[in-house]
Order: structure tokens, then C-alpha cells, then sequence
């Protein structure tokens, strides 16, 4: 079903050394710093691209990005289930930081006429539709870009625990960065707070992580911030930041 070209290992070898040097050069940079790295011209990064789910902490990475560019490149994979509160937050959000290049990329029609046609598939096979919905979508458009980033953080569950700043996604053969990736959920807190920034209109209802509506439910008190998701179903993640795949630079400190 993947629609991708795997790299050769020539440029692996070339992309994980860039990795490596821009880990280095930005050890001391602040979220907001290497997002101006990566937005504002370095040499090594061409045509990048911020996925994002418009979920419950979006807006702080959206926000930073606004500040540097508002016609950075914007990916929001439209699943076909998404929480009509996330399509209207998505409009909100684009709206009030004034982002003018925001792309909603949607499944293909006809493949999920062959695969999904009842809309069920996330019920006998999870990690098949999000293949489907996600996945396959994300992969098909990156081949326009030469490097994306996401607002992905260690300290969001357990299998983002050595999420890094600068890595290489080796399936897509791409530069991949987590600018946020050592902060923590009050960081999040503190900087939506300073720059007052919209909240998810499910979160205010205890949804504190926000993907497709049949596989997001409430987070109970004391519960891992992405609980919710998939509940009662071994499926942690969607399969977009597939960490097997990653290659982590070093650490990075700010
Ligand atoms: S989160 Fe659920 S509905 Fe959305 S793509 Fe994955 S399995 Fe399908």
C-alpha cells in the first residue's frame, strides 16, 4: 500500500550525517530557534513541511510558526473521521495565526472504496486503517518535501521517550524534526497561557490527546496524557513517527 521510494543507502548515509551536524550546531537552540533554522533558510533544508493534527497542543507549534512565516507549509491529513470540533479548530486556528499555506491532504477516494468501503476497517483492523487514512496519505504528499516536522515530545507516552530533536525518517528518506521535543506538558501549558492561545474545544470535555473520533476517548485522572486513544486495544500509535524506522541524533539539551 506505501507509496514510497526507498532512499538508497548512499543517501541515508548523507542524510544521517546532516543529522548528526545540525544536532551539533543546534544543541543550544530554543524550540523556537530551530524552527527559524528550518523555516528561515538553512542551507541543508529545502522545501520542509509541519504536519499537524490541530489536536489538544497543537496551536503552541502552529503559533511559533506563524511568527517566523506564515506561508510555511502546513500538512493536515484529513481521515475522513476526524471530531467536527478538530475541522472547526483547524479553521479557527489558521484564521487567528493568519496561515496562509495550511493543505488538507485527504485519503484517496478510490482506495478506500477498495479497502474501507463500509467505514469499518478501524474495527477489525486498526493498523490497516490507519495505513489506509494516515499513513499512506502522509506518505504521498512528503514526496514533495525534503524534510517535515512534527510536535511530537518525549514526555507525551512512553513510546516517544527518545524522540529527538533532529532525525532521520529512514522509510521516507527524510529529514525529520521535533522542535518540542524535550518539553514538557507544562512548558505547554505556560506557553499557551502567555500567548493566550485557543484550547481545543474537546479538551475543556477531558480529551487531552485528539485523533479520529471512533478511536479518541476521554482521559480518566492520573491516566498517560494518549490513553485515550485506541483504548483497550494493544495500538499505541498511528504509524506515522514509526520509531523502528527513525534514526535519533544526539541529544539535544534547551
Ligand atoms: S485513528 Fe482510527 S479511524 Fe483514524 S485512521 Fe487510525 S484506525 Fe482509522
Amino acid at each position: 500500500m506505501s507509496s514510497i521510494r526507498q532512499p538508497s543507502r548512499l543517501e541515508l548515509t548523507r542524510l544521517t550525517s546532516v543529522a548528526e551536524r545540525l544536532s551539533r550546531e543546534w544543541h543550544y537552540l530554543s524550540a523556537q530557534e530551530v524552527l527559524s533554522e528550518i523555516l528561515n533558510g538553512n542551507a541543508f533544508i529545502k522545501n520542509p513541511a509541519l504536519v499537524s493534527s490541530f489536536g489538544a497542543d497543537s496551536a503552541v507549534l502552529l503559533h511559533m510558526v506563524s511568527k517566523l512565516d506564515t506561508n510555511a507549509q502546513i500538512v493536515f491529513l484529513d481521515t475522513g473521521f476526524h471530531f467536527s470540533e478538530t475541522l472547526s479548530y483547524r479553521d479557527r486556528l489558521t484564521k487567528a495565526f493568519g496561515l496562509t499555506n495550511v493543505r488538507t491532504v485527504s485519503v484517496d477516494p478510490i482506495a478506500v472504496k477498495r479497502l474501507d468501503p463500509q467505514r469499518r476497517l478501524h474495527l477489525s483492523a486498526p493498523d490497516g486503517c490507519c495505513q489506509l487514512r494516515k499513513v499512506s496519505v502522509l506518505d504521498r504528499h512528503l514526496r514533495m518535501n525534503d524534510a517535515w516536522i512534527s510536535g511530537q515530545r518525549r514526555t507525551q507516552a512512553s513510546t516517544r521517550s527518545s524522540v529527538s530533536v533532529v532525525e532521520v525518517d529512514k522509510a521516507r528518506g527524510k529529514l525529520k524534526f521535533n522542535p518540542l521535543a524535550h518539553w514538557s506538558q507544562s512548558d505547554v501549558e505556560a506557553y499557551k497561557a502567555r500567548y493566550e492561545l485557543p484550547d481545543h474545544p474537546l479538551t475543556t470535555e477531558g480529551y487531552l490527546s485528539i485523533g479520529c473520533s471512533p478511536c479518541t476517548s476521554v482521559v480518566k485522572a492520573g491516566e498517560d496524557v494518549r490513553a485515550g486513544r485506541w483504548r483497550d486495544q494493544p495500538k499505541l500509535e498511528c504509524g506515522l513517527h514509526n520509531r523502528p524506522t527513525i534514526i535519533a541524533s544526539s541529544e539535544h539539551v534547551a
